[in-house]
């Protein structure tokens, strides 16, 4: 099974990918998750994408899609994953897409979590990550344990530099410019599911179950 998450920076995405992905034992592949580990590690690849995450920008289509299709021609992902943030272009899904075709497989559900903006910048003001395990909490709605520690693995929590208002706003623009027509790239596909995401997160996470099965 493979599945792409639609929805804008904030939608809950992540939170929902990371459910998908312990339920149906698929793994979790999330680019920003990528560039982080590789932000944190120094790597040039971290170095690059730095100068565009810090201002809320799209790192370039090219080595955006080199890292994806490296990490799902990995092992674990020969029976399907959760694409998290990817794609963002209709390049990028474009390039996916005929990566896909090659290997005579297909996206097989594009699930877009529906949040309007003026719910956004409340919810990312409120996003927790961990420095260490990347593990995602929202101060108020889904809180940690213990206030600024990781449940996980016990590391601190820190708001993302990207989640500051300003960026958050940019990162909406962008949205609705570059991201926001794959959801009619994947209608046309006939794999485009909705769900309501200002909902709960343990109820918007039952509505995906309905439609995966
Ligand atoms: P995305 O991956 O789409 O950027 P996240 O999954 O990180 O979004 O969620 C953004 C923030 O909103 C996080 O702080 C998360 O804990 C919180 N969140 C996720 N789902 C919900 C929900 N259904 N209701 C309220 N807050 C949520
Ligand atoms: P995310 O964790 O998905 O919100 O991603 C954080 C940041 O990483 C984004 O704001 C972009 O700068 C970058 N990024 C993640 N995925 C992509 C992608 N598919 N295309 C371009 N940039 C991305």
């Amino acid at each position: 099974m493979k599945i792409v998450m639609l929805g804008a920076p904030g939608a809950g995405k992540g939170t929902q990918a990371k459910m998908i992905a312990s339920s149906y034992g698929l793994p979790h592949v999330s680019t920003g998750d990528i560039f982080r580990a590789n932000v944190k590690g120094g790597t040039p690849l971290g170095l690059e994408a730095k100068t565009y995450m810090d201002k809320g920008e799209l790192v370039p289509d090219e080595l955006t899609v080199r890292i994806l299709l490296d990490r799902v021609a990995q092992e674990d992902c020969k029976n399907g994953y959760v694409l998290d943030g990817f794609p963002r272009t209709i390049p990028q899904a474009e390039v996916l897409d005929a990566e896909l075709t090659k290997l005579g497989e297909k996206i097989d559900y594009a699930i877009d979590v529906e949040v309007p903006d003026e719910n956004i910048v409340k919810r990312m003001s409120g996003r927790r990550a961990c420095v260490n395990c990347g593990a995602t909490y929202h101060i108020v709605h889904i809180p940690p344990k213990k206030e600024g520690i990781c449940d996980a693995c016990g590391s601190e929590l820190i708001l993302r530099d990207d989640d500051k208002e300003e960026t958050v706003k940019n990162r909406l623009a962008i949205y609705h410019q570059q991201t926001q027509p794959l959801i009619d790239f994947y209608s046309n596909k006939g794999v485009l599911k909705e769900v309501d995401g200002t909902k709960d997160s343990a109820e918007v996470f039952e509505d995906i179950k309905k439609i995966l099965g």
